[in-house]
């Protein structure tokens, strides 16, 4: 029995143990499967991690690299700017030195041409002393008593009756001959000449004779008012005035001299003669003349000249250019055949002239190349073509309000001392480099507000390419008459060589004045406020012949700004109400903004640009015409809110943004503008960018604004500058950097 119980308990021992084994290996393996994966998972998060950390290590790392290289960008971008702005610098000094070496060099061509001029001058009046001296003396004798001979055989070839010797034979009237000799003549002689006389009057003459010894050698024959000089006297004075005038460098005067007197005594001179009959108040009348033109110039014993302006039947009237202190009654004067002409060219640049074009400046004789009348008749319509390139004057109330085309005529017009001249002036200085050549002519300033307009032009290098002409407040009333023209045939000869001519004309109210003392002096008939009736075609036909050619006439233009002063802003009196009528648009200058601070004191109500707003550059055109219109909402809110004290919101919106433009429109003398720096700051006050400044603020921000945009933005300013419309994206570009600058302004 005990056998058994061992068996059983082995039994049940064996079947324990077979399912702990069984049940236990199963536990464990659970068991160490779940380590093992807790295990792996674990391995897997912390590979991650490794690789979180190896990324943000490259991150870091690339942060850095691209931290250095903004760093080395921008170091670089100040490099270039300061390398920009030190070559700005450098060119800029280049210039001025080059324009001062220009001058020195010019300044002493000029001494060294001056003193040759006064050492020939000299020369020549030794020379001819002595050959005078030479002539009478013994030696020449037998040379002295051809001449006669010669000189009937030349006069039979020459002899002509004029209109007016025709006239009076058609009358019946007898014509007078006289003929004077240094010593007598011989009868046969006088008998060839009274047969040639009488074949060409039939008979109707009469001819008287006289010794006078001063004539040297030689005859002089005058038929009625002609003269046919063959004397060695007129010879000599000849020679001598062609040397003078002649400014040509020459190796030997003396062999000079000799040519030129053996070519003169080959022909008699032939003129027409007058005697003056009396001279008062630089207005002179004379008696013979018979054939002369109406603005013929005419010579006085001397060297004077006059100008013919009035021809009466018997009687001629001319004015006198220049010093007439030694004319006396009975003085001759003799035609010169030829319309009043200056000198004209590219070689008058640089330089400062009379009413005659003859230099002021002490800088030697002109460098002319030709000459030209000094009136002419205007281009007609179809060598014309429409007004299409901006001339900019740098004023930014001028361009963005009145703008000019090269080729128009905008009037300058206002009150004494309310800037007109500082606005030509102005406009003069910002044509440089712009290939325009700019003459200011100034008619009866004084010599000193001249000078001193004249020393600016040099010291910013504007005579480089300007001509300034003076008749100055002084000179007789027909220098300052004929100024204006002179000027105008100066610009015409350029225009006509195809380039651009800016005149402006300083001012026309004394010209006006000026003819108005001219014609009364002559006797014409006064009209309204005392004015000769044609002095409407005195300002029509100088100003009419500013023009823009058309490019079968090369494509020239010559704008013309004419300046004339008002009495107490009074715009409707005669001579500005003329000139407004003549020209294409005026701006009005106040007495009352001048005063207020506003300057240029432009009424931009009354200031108008017929045609330059087709020639404004594109970008302006743009965003000028908000501005105007702004600035007229102002004009009207704040002379009525003036009286009310509620304002809306609105209303007092427009009044701010109107103050913010009129300040950033006010502009010093000499610091003009490019077209871009207008158009930015235009731009930024009309989208408001100025709104919530100061009102002293504006300058500073303009100032700062338009400098960082021509550092950050160049390509940009290089569009508006060439006067290319912005597109959208252009605006928007434009918005941002005004944005950009914005940001940081700190005033
Ligand atoms: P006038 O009647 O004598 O010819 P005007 O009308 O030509 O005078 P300007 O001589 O140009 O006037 O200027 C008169 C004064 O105003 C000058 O002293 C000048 O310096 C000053 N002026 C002109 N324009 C400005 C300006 N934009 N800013 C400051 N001052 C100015
Ligand atoms: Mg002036």
């Amino acid at each position: 029995m005990g056998g058994w119980n061992i068996w059983f308990a082995l039994i049940n021992f064996a079947i324990l143990a077979f399912f702990l084994v069984k049940f236990g290996k199963k536990i464990v393996i659970g068991m160490i499967e779940g380590n093992r994966q807790k295990i792996s998972r674990e391995l897997d998060e912390a590979k991650a991690a490794g690789e979180n950390a190896r990324h943000i290590t490259q991150t870091l790392e690339d942060m850095d690299a691209e931290n250095q290289r903004q760093c080395q960008d921008i170091l670089d971008q100040a490099r270039e700017r300061s390398k920009r702005s030190i070559e700005r610098s450098a060119q800029e000094s280049r210039d001025l030195a080059d324009s001062r070496i220009k001058e020195a060099e010019h300044d002493m061509l000029s001494i060294k041409q001056q003193t040759l001029t006064e050492l020939r001058n000299e020369n020549t009046g030794a020379l001819l002393t002595e050959t005078e001296q030479l002539l009478k003396s013994e030696k020449y004798t037998q040379k002295r008593s051809e001449m006669p001979q010669r000189f009937v055989a030349q006069l039979e070839q020459m002899l002509e009756l004029t209109d007016s010797d025709r006239a009076k034979l058609r009358w019946g009237e007898k014509l007078s001959a006289k003929l004077s000799a240094a010593q007598a003549v011989d009868q046969a002689l006088l008998e060839r000449i009274g047969k040639l006389l009488g074949d060409k009057t039939q008979g109707k003459f009469s001819l008287e004779t006289e010794i006078r010894p001063e004539l040297i050698g030689g005859l002089r024959f005058q038929l009625e008012d002609t003269v046919y000089d063959g004397s060695l006297e007129f010879m000599l004075r000849r020679v001598g005035e062609e040397l003078e005038a002649d400014d040509s460098p020459k190796e030997d005067i003396a062999v000079y001299f000799r040519n030129k007197f053996a070519e003169a005594s080959t022909k008699p001179g032939c003129f027409q003669t007058g005697v003056v009959e009396s001279l008062a108040d630089g207005i002179c009348r004379i008696v013979g003349l018979s054939d002369v033109m109406a603005g013929e110039m005419v010579r006085f014993e001397g060297g004077l000249q006059g100008m013919v302006m009035d021809i009466e039947k018997n009687r001629v009237s001319a004015v006198l250019l220049g010093n007439y202190e030694n004319i006396h009654e009975g003085a001759q004067v003799r035609r010169t055949g030829k319309v009043m002409e200056v000198p004209v060219g590219e070689g008058l640049i640089g330089r400062v002239l009379d009413g005659l074009g003859r230099p002021v400046d002490g800088r030697g004789p002109l460098q002319a190349t030709d000459t030209r009348p000094v009136e002419s008749p205007a281009p007609g319509i179809i060598a014309r073509k429409p007004v299409s390139v901006p001339l900019h004057t740098g004023i930014k109330a001028i361009d963005a309000l009145v703008p000019i085309g090269r080729g128009q005529r905008e009037l300058i017009i206002g009150d004494r001392k309310t800037g007109k001249t500082s606005i030509a002036v102005d406009t003069i200085i910002n044509q440089k480099d712009k290939d325009v050549i700019c003459i200011y002519v100034a008619i009866g300033q004084k010599e000193s507000t001249v000078a001193g307009i004249a020393a600016k032009l040099r010291e910013l290098g504007a005579m480089d390419y300007s001509i300034i002409i003076c008749a100055k407040a002084s000179d007789p009333a027909p220098m300052l008459y004929i100024a204006p023209y002179t000027g105008a045939a100066m610009g015409e000869y350029l225009m006509y060589k195809g380039r651009h001519v800016l005149i402006v004309y300083d001012d026309l109210s004394h010209h006006a004045v000026a003819y108005r003392e001219l014609s009364l002096l002559l006797h014409r008939p006064p009209g309204r406020e005392a004015y000769p009736g044609d002095v409407f075609y005195l300002h029509s036909r100088l100003l009419e012949r500013a023009a823009c050619l058309n490019d079968e006439n090369g494509g020239g233009s010559m704008t013309a700004l004419p300046i004339v002063e008002t009495q107490a802003g009074d715009i409707s009196a005669y001579i500005p109400t003329n000139v407004i009528s003549i020209t294409d648009g005026q701006i009005f200058l106040e007495e009352s903004l001048f005063n207020s601070g506003v300057r240029p004191a432009i009424n931009a109500g009354l200031s108008v640009s017929r045609v330059g707003g087709d020639a404004q550059p594109k970008a302006m055109k743009q965003f000028a015409s908000r501005l105007r219109m702004d600035l007229a909402q102002y004009r009207e809110l704040e002379s009525f809110s003036q009286f009310g004290s509620d304002l809306d919101k609105a209303t007092r919106d427009a009044l701010n943004r109107g103050r913010k433009l009129t300040e950033l429109l006010k502009q010093k003398r000499f610091d003009p503008r490019t077209v871009a720096e207008e158009v930015v700051a235009i731009y930024a006050a009309n989208e408001g960018f100025m709104d919530d400044l100061e009102t002293g603020q504006v300058p500073e921000f303009e100032r700062r604004l338009t400098a960082y945009a021509y550092e950050n933005a160049a390509q940009l300013c290089a569009v508006i500058d060439g006067g290319k419309k912005l597109d959208k994206d252009q605006i928007a570009h434009l918005r941002q950097v005004i944005e950009n600058f914005k940001k940081d302004f700190r005033p």
